[in-house]
């Protein structure tokens, strides 16, 4: 069971208070963007088997979103942080960094 927290109104609880929204920093293309540019938006996924960025909606609280760092292998939580920035914050980078050295995920480390 995952223990999460949000960052919006600081409940901590499992995650059957929370639900899931994907994987987080996807970017959007804007009008213009080809066909191809929008289909990987919708469509290819990283899923990788280790540390990675996901959406969250806290549905049985505040109803906000946030942004969770999480490894997919151990279910281990790094931290979880606001969704309205575009990078998480150095220090849950800096804690997955000091577990994992070498650590990597698109265009953060
Ligand atoms: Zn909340």
């Amino acid at each position: 069971m995952l223990i999460l927290e949000c960052p919006c109104c600081g409940v901590k609880g499992e995650e059957t208070e929370f639900h899931g929204g994907g994987e987080a920093h996807i970017r959007r293309f804007g009008p213009g963007s080809s066909d191809e540019a929008f289909h990987d938006y919708l469509f290819a996924k990283e899923n990788p088997r280790g540390v990675h960025f996901e959406r969250w909606r806290h549905v049985n609280g505040c109803g906000k979103w946030f942004h969770v760092a999480r490894c997919t292998q151990t279910l281990e939580v790094f931290g979880s942080y606001s969704a309205q920035t575009t990078e998480p914050p150095q220090d849950i980078k800096d804690a997955i960094t000091a577990k994992r050295p070498g650590w990597r995920w698109r265009e953060f480390a």
